[in-house]
This record gives structure tokens, C-alpha cells and sequence, in this order.
């Protein structure tokens, strides 16, 4: 898809954590590697008393403080500054808004200039927003919106939200953000299963056993104790993050990647509707809540969830998990049988995010005086901190005599492979946005389907009303959360 010439960023939030810790450094790298529009602009828009100068102090300091040292370029800040605006705006007050369409206007291209409006702000102001740009008529196709998480916090508030949206900007125009879509190591996921022949043999009930998908944190709730009471690992993590994932394990080969059709996200879609509901019996047999109790992580005390709400003021009454580890699976014709297992958590034993994909034991042991130990056959596909993959084999231990087995690995690490700097999530998906590219963005169907599916789990949870169990922080989360997968003859893998 062709990258226009011109283009206008508005962020909404521009003074905010994710617009200046995330966007500004993604587009900073953008430009220093001459990949923006040579006639870009960023728009901010936020509350702050700010006028450009001082906005761009802002951003020099954040881009100080977020892009490696290596990547710092002087010249690069400095055009990276010279494309900034800010623009003083409270988006629920209706009478300020002719400062940000003058701005738009006033560009001589201001006609064919792509538009970007970056919603980087609470979804309770997406209405407000929308509504004054299609009035103010900067609504119109070519221009775009993109969606930050969260899309809502149950299937009514989703559809609320993409109903508030949707009554100005066309679906075509709506780009909801999932940032794990844009990471390498996930993308690569779609080259391995379909640019390769040797895999898709094996990509069903009758070769693989299980799957797990793990995104594992260190870090605890902290400042942001308020907002995640409301939401939970399930609404934080599960919902977008480990249902995309599994999608990408499980779908259909798609007609074709990112070429601008919809064939990704109709196979994904086709993935969330085949995963199997959960009946009261499944939620407590098959799913697991967790919440941090104080301990140790990195050598260092660290206080437990309720603690940290009670510092941020908030009621220590709290049924909020900051764990989940649940037992699900994709009823089609491929994956029958087959359980996924997802497991995600806070202030856990380490920082990771991986999927493996584990296959069956070998039909028939033909070393009948073999010494050593065989493993089923893995394929780890890690997404952070270090993306790469790595396949699990038995092999023959050098020496004389019999055969002694033992599991090894093919490792392909993508910082060794590759000479190349592995760019962040955000940066494949703004250009994305940019050029207008939709494939790895959840249309509303998506989002809803996941919400469909995790709303008899959310409702359930909330009627038993049962406290999350206990885990000590710095560890691998709650001990049911082993039960739940060693009572099927499984394990969790750690890489
Ligand atoms: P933040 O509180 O740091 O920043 C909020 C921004 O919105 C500020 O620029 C503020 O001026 C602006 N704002 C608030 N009310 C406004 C109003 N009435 N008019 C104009 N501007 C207004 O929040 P954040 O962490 O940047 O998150 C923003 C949104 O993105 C939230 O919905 C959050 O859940 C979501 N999100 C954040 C992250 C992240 O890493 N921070 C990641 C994913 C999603």
C-alpha cells in the first residue's frame, strides 16, 4: 500500500503516558528512518496550558528518556519536533474546537492530506471526539481513527463503544489497536505457518497434543492500582491479547496477508466463534483466578495487590484477579480435542510472553536399550523479552555404543539472525495506519466475538463472587493454576 505525501497525526492525549512513552518514540524512529510522509505533521491535543514550544520541550524530554541511546540523532529530534503542533482543548467542552480544524486547515494540501485521529485518551471520551469531528467535518474517508484499548469492559459497553464510533467513521476507517499484532516475533508466527510447507502437515488434532499461551509480567498494578481494579487480568490481557494469539495459532491459511483484504481477520473471527463456551461447571473446572500477595521480585520487597490499592485509596473489598489461567478449546475440524491453555498474570516469576505449541509422543519407541530421556517435540514461539523461536527435538548423544537420547533445541533468535533492529510493535502499526493497512487490527466483529466468549466467564465469576487465590509475588502464580493442567497429564513449559 502506498505511503501518502501527506498526512496529519492527531493525537488525542498527546501529553498523556502512552503518547509520549509509546507514540512520539515509534514515530521519532519512523522518521529517522526516512519512513513518515515528507509532509507529516503530529497534532497534539490535550488539556495541558501548552503552546507548540512547549509542547516540543515535552517531547524532547520524553524521547530522551524512551529511544535508545544508539538511535538518539540530533537532527532527527529536531525534524521529528519541527512537524509538532499542540493544541489546548478539554474534548468534552463544545465550544474550543475551531483551533484544532484551523490547524487541520491550514496546510496548503489540507484537501488531499490523510488525516490520523489517535484516540489516546479515556474510551468515555471517544464519543465526544467523534461526534465533533464528523460536525466539523474532518470525518470523511480518507481520514482514520485508531482505538486503544480497552474496547469496552463486557460485550454491551463494546458494542457501545464501536456504536459511538461507528455513527461517525465508516468501519473501513477504524483501526482498533492490539500492540501484540505488531510485534515480530507474532507476525513471524504467520511466515512460519504459511510461507513454509514443512508445518502444516503437522497443524492439527492428529500431530499436536496441546497448546499453551503464556504472557507472564514482574511488574505489579503500582501507580495504575485505581484503573486495573476495574478491569482484571481477564478484561486487561485475556480478552485482546491471548485470544489474538491463539487466533494466529489456529486459524485457516488466509487467501492472503497483507494485501489489504479482509481474509486475516475473517479467519480470526472464524477462530473466536469456534471456541468452545464455557457452562458454569467448565468456568470452575477450567478456569483459575489469582491476585499477588506481597514478596520478592528481583531480590527486592514488593507489597501485594490490596496493599497497593489501599496506598492509591481505593476499597480493600476488591475481587479483582491479576491472574488467569484457564483451559479452552477451538471446536472445528483442525483442533478438536485439542486444549489451549492460556495463563497471564502480574508480579509473576518472570517477565515473558510465549506460545508453544506442544506435539504428541512419538507413535512407537524403537530404542529398546536406550539410555537418557526423550520429550514430546515443542515448537516455542517467544514474543518477548527475546523474540525468537526454538523447536525441541530428541537427539543422539555423541559416543560409542547404544544410544543415549536427550532433548535439544533449534534456536533461531531474532537479534542474532537478523542484523537488523527489531522495531517496535508501535512502529509497524502507526505505518500501518499511515498507509492505511487494516490486516493486524481487530475489527468490530473480533472484539465482539472475544467479549461474547469471555462474558459467561466475567458474569459467572462475578455471581460466585469467590476472592481470587492467593499467590506470593515473584512466583509462577497460583498453585490451582498447576492443577488445572497437570490434572490433564500436562505441565506448563518454561523455555
Ligand atoms: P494518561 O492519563 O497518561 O493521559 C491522558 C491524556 O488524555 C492526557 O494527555 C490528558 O491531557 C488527555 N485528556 C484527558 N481528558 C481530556 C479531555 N477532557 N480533553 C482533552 N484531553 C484530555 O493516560 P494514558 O496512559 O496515556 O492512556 C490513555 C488511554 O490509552 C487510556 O484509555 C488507556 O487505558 C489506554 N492505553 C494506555 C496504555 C499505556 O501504555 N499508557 C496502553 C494501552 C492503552
Amino acid at each position: 500500500m502506498q505511503l501518502p505525501e501527506a498526512c496529519d497525526f492527531v493525537v488525542f492525549g498527546g501529553t498523556g503516558d502512552l503518547a509520549l512513552r509509546k507514540l512520539l518514540p515509534a514515530l521519532y524512529q519512523c522518521d529517522l528512518e526516512d519512513r513518515l510522509p515528507a509532509e507529516a505533521r503530529v497534532v497534539a491535543v490535550s488539556r495541558s496550558e501548552l503552546d507548540d514550544e512547549g509542547y516540543r520541550a515535552e517531547v524532547r524530554r520524553a524521547l530522551s528518556e524512551h529511544v535508545a541511546s544508539e538511535y538518539q540523532d540530533l537532527a532527527a529530534v529536531e525534524r521529528l519536533l519541527s512537524r509538532l503542533h499542540h493544541v489546548t482543548l478539554d474534548v468534552e467542552d463544545d465550544h474550543d474546537w475551531h483551533t484544532l480544524f484551523g490547524v487541520l486547515k491550514d496546510r496548503p494540501d489540507a484537501e488531499s492530506t490523510i488525516r490520523v485521529f489517535y484516540l489516546a485518551v479515556a474510551p468515555s471520551l471517544f464519543g465526544p471526539i467523534c461526534r465533533h469531528l464528523g460536525s466539523g467535518g474532518m470525518a470523511d474517508a480518507p481520514a482514520r481513527v485508531v482505538l486503544e484499548k480497552p474496547i469496552g469492559h463486557d460485550l454491551a459497553s463494546a458494542r457501545a463503544v464501536n456504536d459511538v464510533v461507528g455513527e461517525v467513521f465508516d468501519e473501513s476507517q477504524i483501526f482498533r489497536i492490539d500492540h501484540y499484532l505488531g510485534k515480530e516475533s507474532v507476525q513471524n508466527l504467520l511466515v512460519t505457518r504459511f510461507a513454509n510447507t514443512f508445518l502444516e502437515p503437522l497443524w492439527n488434532s492428529h500431530s499436536i497434543d496441546h497448546v499453551q499461551i503464556t504472557v507472564a509480567e514482574t511488574l505489579g498494578v503500582g501507580a495504575r492500582a485505581d484503573y486495573y481494579d476495574r478491569a482484571g487480568a481477564l478484561h486487561d490481557m485475556v480478552q485482546n491479547h491471548l485470544l489474538q494469539l491463539l487466533c494466529l495459532v489456529a486459524m485457516e491459511p488466509p487467501i492472503e496477508i497483507g494485501g489489504g483484504r479482509e481474509d486475516v481477520r475473517d479467519e480470526k473471527l472464524k477462530v473466536l466463534q469456534a471456541l468452545k463456551p464455557m457452562s458454569p461447571e467448565d468456568i470452575d473446572r477450567d478456569t483459575v483466578r489469582g491476585r499477588y500477595a506481597s514478596g520478592w521480585v528481583g531480590g527486592e520487597p514488593v507489597a501485594g495487590y490490596l496493599e497497593e490499592l489501599a496506598t492509591a485509596g481505593s476499597p480493600a473489598d476488591s475481587l479483582t484477579e491479576t491472574f488467569v489461567a484457564l483451559r479452552t478449546e477451538v471446536q472445528n475440524w483442525r483442533w478438536a480435542g485439542v486444549p489451549f491453555y492460556l495463563r497471564t498474570g502480574k508480579r509473576l516469576d518472570r517477565r515473558t510472553s510465549e506460545i508453544v505449541v506442544v506435539f504428541k509422543d512419538a507413535p512407537y519407541d524403537p530404542f529398546r536399550q536406550r539410555e537418557g530421556i526423550t520429550e514430546p517435540n515443542r515448537l516455542t514461539i517467544r514474543v518477548q523479552p527475546e523474540e525468537g523461536m526454538r523447536i525441541h527435538l530428541n537427539a543422539k548423544e555423541p559416543g560409542p555404543g547404544g544410544y543415549r537420547l536427550k532433548p535439544v533445541s533449534l534456536d533461531l533468535s531474532y537479534a542474532s539472525a537478523f542484523d537488523k533492529r527489531s522495531p517496535d510493535a508501535y512502529e509497524r502499526l502507526l505505518m500501518d495506519v499511515i498507509r492505511g493497512n487494516m490486516t493486524l487490527f481487530m475489527r468490530r466483529d473480533e472484539v465482539e466475538a472475544a467479549w461474547a466468549w469471555c462474558e459467561p466467564i466475567l458474569r459467572h465469576w462475578e455471581t460466585t463472587a469467590l476472592p481470587p487465590k492467593t499467590y506470593p509475588a515473584g512466583t509462577a502464580g497460583p498453585t490451582a493454576s498447576f492443577t488445572l493442567i497437570e490434572r490433564d497429564g500436562r505441565s506448563w513449559q518454561e523455555s
